[in-house]
């Protein structure tokens, strides 16, 4: 078996495992049956790929996607892995190879889609190949109460039972009923091997701003990151052509998606997004499953999501490659009062009802949250953590003040017009403004005619808007949005409980934009000329940028700037494979024109051997003529010094042996090389 390390820095260019990652390899390689719940972007791939390398024979994968799958083969083959779809997208030619490679002994990873499992042939097939494992990606699919339920995906068990072969299993839905499922239907209710890792995605950075004029604050967004992919969601679909179309006045490349469009517009909008770099998909939250792009670089929500899981799983399908990735989420107490709307209004059963308002409540309690949002977010799904700083919150903590009194005054005001009034009539009673409305109403009569002076409308309306957020009062579906006080509010009118707030969170929209770089301003041109390589490379293979290189690739280089071979085999992601085909069209973008490296000591590259094989070359050169310059001219073939390099002798006897240099180049060489071999 294969040093799993060793295949990680040579065929993935990966200095070490992402967290977690170890531990599945391990358990799956061992042959053991293994479950893995990973967040997206986790790193879930290559916790079968590479036990696929170690191991003997063939690994099958059944994934769900045609389009992921075919994307996932090419990424393979770019770093030199034998892989291989059979899916009904396939032409004649590409299914002849891949039974071609099978019957070699060749094939490494299988990919299917699950209808395959149907034929009888495929159980033979795989028997023949010598299928070992068995791989299912998004093994959530099994799950019939799930979004994503692929019947197929029942017959993974059968298989199973019929090879007789270990069988590991990924996905990054947590939920209990989803678990039980899988180990159910994949595993036939024998517990295998789990792993659940933590939720963090560090990575992203986490950002709320409360709606203002919601169009120019996605176009500010955006304008700061010209150039990145990024995905804005919206909540209704009539917003995603209408914001799609601002965006490409604006200069953006953008296009819209909802679930109302016809399927080959929607597949061509998914297609386009995955290949191109830099276009901007305004979507409904139709959007997602179909996607697969690691590099996405932002995502936006023009209107607030429908729960926290949501927005979590949402905000999720940026910075899978691990680079990082920006989010910003617009709210405001219309987004409430619609997402409260829709649950009401829905047809679920009661229970459904109220479990839907706590998971809208956590999004809320995120939304103004006062102090680290990563801190909350993580607090939802069970996890504790420290201060992230990397969120809006910790960048810019909030001004707070102890809004107990100004609570009770609203709740006050609320319960006093019998909870039959919204927010705009309300703060007129608490800051005292005779309307029209408020004498029709004697309401100038009330004792809280005017008793919140000291604050003013807007930060009269920035406190109704944290009491809907907090869940202490709540739109009447039956009285046109009138605001009704909640359960939660009573302690705090009784005086039992504090509450602190935020001071009006809605910033003055600056006009100046600042532009987010992935790199430092000095580094900035070097990515741009790295990432046009990478797009005309991307283009004449006709695969998506990031199977040549990851962003984050791009990024190291751009700021590391290896001069040599040996430098850039260093670099996260350049594995011995993309070294060799894109190496130097790289280096050459960074220095300049570089030196062309011998190919013989190319395959040192990044080595400890190529470093001891440049010695050995300068020693050579400088004997050319021996020690004083006037003997016979003599030299040696890259061949040979490689050999030496790697055998590294320690005795004339042994280099002779291993070099086969015979006397005179031994007496001419000889002593000189030992001192190179020995030290260091
Ligand atoms: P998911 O868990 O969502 O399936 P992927 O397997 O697509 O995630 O991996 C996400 C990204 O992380 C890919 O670009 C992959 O190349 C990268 N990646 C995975 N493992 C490592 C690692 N050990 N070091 C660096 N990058 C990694
Ligand atoms: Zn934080």
């Amino acid at each position: 078996m294969t040093d799993p390390i060793e295949l990680l820095h040579r065929v993935f260019g990966f200095p070490g495992f992402r967290p977690g990652q170890e531990e599945i390899v391990r358990s799956v390689l061992d042959g053991r049956n293994t479950l893995a719940i990973m967040p997206t972007g986790g790193g879930k791939s290559l916790c079968f790929q590479l036990p696929a390398l170690c191991r003997d024979g063939v690994t099958v994968v059944i994934s769900p996607l045609i389009a992921l799958m075919r994307d996932q083969v090419r990424a393979l083959r770019a770093a030199g892995v034998e892989a291989g779809a059979l899916t009904s997208g396939n032409t004649e030619a590409e299914t002849e190879e891949v039974f071609q490679a099978i019957d070699d002994g060749r094939l490494k990873l299988l990919y299917m889609a699950p209808e395959r499992l149907a034929s009888s042939a495929t159980s033979q097939l795989l028997r023949r190949a010598k299928c070992n494992l068995i791989a299912v990606d998004e093994a959530h699919c099994v799950s019939q109460w799930g979004h994503d339920f692929r019947p197929d995906y029942l017959r993974i068990g059968e298989l199973r039972r019929q090879l007789q072969v270990p069988l590991a299993a990924f996905t990054a839905t947590a939920d209990e009923e989803t678990r039980a499922e899988i180990v159910t239907r994949l595993f036939d209710g024998t517990a295998p091997e789990t792993f659940l890792r933590g939720f963090d995605r560090p990575n992203i950075h986490l950002a709320f701003e409360v709606k203002n004029k919601p169009r120019e604050q996605i176009l500010r967004f955006a304008a700061a990151r010209k150039g990145q992919s990024g995905i804005v969601y919206c909540a209704a679909r009539a917003r995603t052509e209408v914001l799609a179309q601002a965006l490409r006045a604006a200069g953006h490349p953008a296009c819209h998606y909802h679930g109302g469009m016809e399927a080959d517009d929607r597949r061509e909008v998914e297609s386009r997004f995955q290949r191109e770099d830099g276009l901007i998909v305004v979507a409904t939250v139709a959007f997602g499953m179909g996607i697969d792009k690691p590099d996405i670089r932002w995502v936006a929500h023009s209107d607030l999501p429908k729960s926290i899981e949501a927005y979590y799983q949402e905000i999720g399908r940026s910075g899978r490659d691990g680079a990082p990735a920006e989010t910003l989420t617009l709210y405001g107490p219309e987004d409430i009062r619609f997402r409260r709307m829709q649950i009401d209004e829905g047809l679920a059963p009661a229970d459904r009802k109220f479990a839907d308002h706590s998971r809208l409540n956590g999004l809320l309690g995120l939304a103004e949250a006062t102090k680290c949002r990563r801190q909350t977010l993580l607090r939802y799904f069970g996890e504790t953590s420290e201060a992230c700083g990397n969120c809006d919150l910790c960048d810019a903590p909030p001004t707070l003040f102890n809004a107990t009194e100004a609570v009770r005054k609203a709740l006050s005001a609320i319960l006093r017009t019998g909870e039959s009034y919204g927010a705009g009539h309300l703060i007129d009673i608490l800051v005292g403004r005779p309307t029209q409305k408020i004498r029709d109403r004697g309401h100038d009569y009330l004792p809280t005619f005017g008793v919140g002076r000291e604050l003013s409308v807007a930060a009269w309306g920035a406190v109704f808007r944290q009491m809907m957020g907090h869940d202490l009062v709540r739109p009447d579906p039956e009285k046109f949005g009138a605001l009704v006080m909640t359960d939660a509010a009573r302690p705090i009118l009784r005086g039992e409980k504090e509450i602190t707030l935020r001071r009006d969170t809605i910033s003055a929209a600056s006009s100046s934009v600042a532009i987010k770089t992935l790199v430092s301003e000095d580094d900035a041109p070097l990515l741009s000329a790295l990432k046009a390589k990478r797009r005309a490379l991307a283009e004449a293979a006709t695969v998506p940028a990031y199977v040549v290189f990851a962003d984050r690739t791009l990024i190291e280089m751009a700021e590391l700037k290896p001069s040599t071979l040996d430098d850039m085999a260093q670099i996260t992601g350049v594995g011995a494979k993309k070294l060799e085909i894109y190496g130097l069209e790289f280096l050459s973008v960074i220095n300049g024109v570089a030196d062309p490296m011998h190919p013989v000591r190319m395959k040192l590259a990044g080595q400890q051997a190529g470093d001891v094989f440049d010695r050995l070359a300068e020693v050579t050169q400088s004997l050319y003529r021996g020690d004083d310059g006037t003997g016979k001219p003599m030299s040696l073939s890259p061949t040979v010094l490689k050999r030496i390099a790697e055998r590294r002798p320690t005795t004339l006897s042994d280099l002779d042996r291993v070099a086969n240099l015979g006397p005179a180049k031994i007496e001419r060489f000889g002593t000189a090389f030992l001192n190179v071999l020995t030290s260091g």
